[in-house]
């Protein structure tokens, strides 16, 4: 079985959120393993999105969603040690501008969409849209209800032309979120990151905990899998979430494109000069002048 699967909701499933541990490690020993593991995996995804790149015909697009405290920058952070800014975007999706919110609810994210052969993170989404929107009540039932019919069709849209649809919802629990709070406020670095909000919107755990599940539940189709990762532990987070592109990637058949020109005839006739008795191995070819 493919490590992601233990994770992957499928299509029609019912999910309960507090039936799934977020403290979890399992598939794992221990943290030194799972850092292993990681670094191992992003050297994999760093070749595997140069291949991408050199290919230039499919996309692929990451998807984080989490509440206050989940964790979206960390994994991004973390993930970024594996991936090649150039053929990367990270997107960071706020309250919509009055512009925007002008506009309906995609036409801010289908922008962003990664081109052939690049890699997009999306911190936020259009799932916001069904989550924050839903909670703060802040479109009309109808209006937010209509939108899990239009988030599927837009990611088919995205996966029919090729874009490889991954989204990681990172699972904490109320405590660790606490925690992770009560950090921020003794750090003065962090500090810049702590609103009201934060707290107030703790009140509404069980709301965004339905909301979520709504989530989970109606926008799985197998071509745009949902994840359900536990991540109270960051290590293991990482990980999991490593593991889980990097097999998603193995399975999207890159092919490096067939170079565009006679290799031996190249070799034949600007590399004769080259000195064989005198090479050192691992040494480059040197051209002939
Ligand atoms: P942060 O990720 O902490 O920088 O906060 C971004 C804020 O923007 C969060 O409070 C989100 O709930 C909010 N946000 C993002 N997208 C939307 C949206 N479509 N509608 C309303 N609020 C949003
Ligand atoms: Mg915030």
């Amino acid at each position: 079985m493919a490590f992601a699967e233990k994770f992957q909701v499928r299509e029609g499933q019912s999910v309960r959120l507090d039936d799934i541990d977020s403290g979890s490690t399992a598939g794992i020993e221990g943290k030194r393993e799972a850092k292993e593991a990681l670094e191992a995996d992003l050297e994999a995804i760093h070749d595997l999105q140069y291949s991408l790149y050199a290919e230039g015909k499919q996309s692929l697009l990451i998807v984080l969603q989490a509440r206050d405290a989940g964790g979206k920058d960390g994994t991004i952070r973390a993930l970024s040690r594996g991936l090649n800014p150039q053929g990367c975007h990270v997107v960071s999706f706020k309250k919509p501008s009055s512009r925007e919110l002008s506009h309906d609810f995609l036409w801010r994210v289908h922008v962003h969409a990664p081109p052939n052969g690049a890699v997009a993170l999306f911190n936020r989404s259009h799932y916001e849209d069904v989550l924050v929107v839903r909670v703060k009540d802040l479109a009309p039932e109808p209006v937010w209800r209509a939108r899990y019919e239009h988030i599927n069709a837009f990611e088919r849209l995205l996966t029919d032309h090729r874009t490889r649809v991954l989204k990681f919802f990172l699972h904490i629990s109320p405590d660790e979120q606490l925690r992770r709070f009560a950090k921020r406020i003794n750090d003065p670095l962090k500090q810049w990151k702590i609103s009201e909000a934060d707290y107030t919107e703790r009140t509404h755990w069980d709301a965004y905990t339905e909301a979520f599940e709504e989530v989970l539940e109606r926008c799985s189709p197998e071509s745009a899998p949902w994840f359900v990762i536990p991540a109270d532990k960051k290590w293991y987070r990482n990980f999991v979430i490593a593991r889980i592109i990097r097999e998603a990637m193995e399975g999207m058949s890159i092919r490096v494109p067939e170079p565009a020109v006679d290799l031996d005839d190249i070799r034949r006739r600007y590399l004769l000069a080259f000195d064989e008795a005198n090479h050192v191995d691992g040494d480059p070819l040197v051209p002939v002048r």
